[in-house]
């Protein structure tokens, strides 16, 4: 009897343990699960706590206990991913002036909101790829369940060489300037290298981002110039492996770009003036491209409204900006492995999928864009075992659009559903 009364009490506890576990009966019109290359018709996802656990065919029915979630009208996809962002800001007119004006919490707090924004797009799952290291604290308060927002791989602090594109004291009057070095992410030989990145790995970083060329909202006057030597990235390169760490390298000069990919940086960044031979060498290394499409155009588009960049940086613009999506083009007849990213923070935030409709426009037909922001994507963060396809086992980050995106990638735009490991962001219904 003793036995038996154990027995009864431990089922209680088994039971109320698994009810604890919510299935959800996901009822799909279009389901896109990014597994194979088309569509499938009325299907259903069923997803217990934060994982998938079964796809099946048809509308089946939910168990008692369990909750359906109505998306016969919809298009179903796996999260989106967006392979470039910076959370901590968005470009406006006064950006220049941001960095004498806001302290750390005020940056925190705008970065909550365009995190918000970038999930209620749609986006699950970002790079933040530079930033003061707010980014840093914004992941942890995600991950904590503190605030909502995409899950996030930051770099925190991008690392640059004295003078270059992300030196964070560029444009400042000289007694402002100090002497940045590898804590603050500025180095000028192999060793500092070395440094910098350890540092952004005690700081929380995820991965490591370079500024391997001159960039285009600096203000410096090259935004094309190679700004590491070949060793330098090397020792970037090696550092980060050593920790675990990819390297994503910013790029828009070929000769500073053609140094990375030899290196062995994990991708390339913006890719503006890639050439042929760069493209070759890509396909051989297995680098990848995040094109930011998104915000080539933007900065082409501000550069023509006067006032809105310094002139240095207008003057920049202007020859970078409406380079990119002819690159892309060039890169994906090549055949160079394409991940999705738009560079948000540059352009706006919760605008990410306007890069679909830019990269369908340079080619890229509207499945493999949404390839590129899931199979590949995942590959490139090296969570191709629990993200980037709508399948049994994997983590349940789904969303759901109106309209067909396979004939209108515009559909992208109308975000209606958002699902984050299990948990229900956004149901427009
Ligand atoms: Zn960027």
């Amino acid at each position: 009897m003793q036995n038996f009364k154990h027995l009864a009490a431990l089922a209680a506890i088994l039971f109320t343990f698994c009810a604890s576990a919510q299935t959800t009966y996901l009822h799909c019109g279009k389901l896109i699960d990014c597994v194979g290359n088309s569509a499938q018709s009325e299907m259903t996802i069923v997803v217990e706590g934060n994982r998938i656990t079964e796809v099946r065919k048809g509308y089946a029915t939910a168990p008692t206990g369990s909750a359906t979630i109505d998306l016969r009208s919809k298009t179903v996809m796996p999260g989106l991913m967006d392979m470039h962002v910076h959370l901590e800001g968005e470009s406006n007119p006064k950006s220049y002036e941001e960095k004498f004006r806001l302290n750390p919490s005020d940056v925190a707090y705008q970065a909550e909101v365009f995190g918000k924004k970038t999930l209620m797009a749609g986006f699950t799952t970002v790079r933040d790829l530079g930033g003061s290291g707010v980014n840093v604290s914004l992941r942890n308060a995600i991950n904590a369940g503190l605030v909502e927002g995409p899950r996030i791989f930051t770099a925190e602090k991008s690392i640059a060489t004295t003078g270059g594109h992300a030196d964070p004291t560029n444009g400042v009057k000289k007694d402002m300037m100090g002497d940045p070095g590898p804590a603050e992410g500025v180095i000028n030989s192999a060793d500092e290298a070395w440094e910098a990145v350890r540092h952004r790995y005690k700081n929380g970083a995820d991965l490591i981002k370079i500024t391997a060329t001159g960039g285009v909202l600096s203000m410096a006057a090259n935004g094309l110039n190679p700004q590491f030597r070949e060793e330098e990235i090397e020792a970037v390169v090696a550092a980060a492996k050593d920790y675990g760490m990819t390297v994503a390298a910013h790029c828009h000069g070929a000769d500073g770009m053609l140094r990375a990919v030899q290196a062995g940086v994990t991708s390339i960044e913006h890719g503006t003036f890639m050439t042929d031979e760069i493209m070759d060498l890509m396909k051989k290394k297995g680098t990848y491209y995040v094109p930011t499409i998104s915000a080539g155009r933007f900065v082409a588009e501000k550069a023509k409204q006067s006032g809105y960049f310094p002139a240095m940086v207008a003057a920049k613009a202007a020859i970078v900006g409406p380079q990119i999506q002819a690159t892309f083009s060039k890169a994906y007849k090549a055949g160079v492995k394409i991940a999705f990213g738009t560079d948000a923070g540059v352009s706006q935030h919760g605008q990410n999928a306007w890069e679909f409709v830019f990269m369908n426009e340079g080619g890229m037909p509207p499945m493999e864009a949404i390839k590129a922001a899931t199979v590949t994507t995942a590959g490139l963060i090296g969570k191709s075992a629990d993200l980037g396809t709508i399948e049994k086992g994997k983590i349940a980050d789904i969303v759901a659009v109106d309209g067909d995106p396979l004939a209108d990638m515009k559909a992208m735009l109308k975000m209606k559903f958002v699902m984050k490991e299990g948990k229900v962001y956004r149901n427009d219904e």
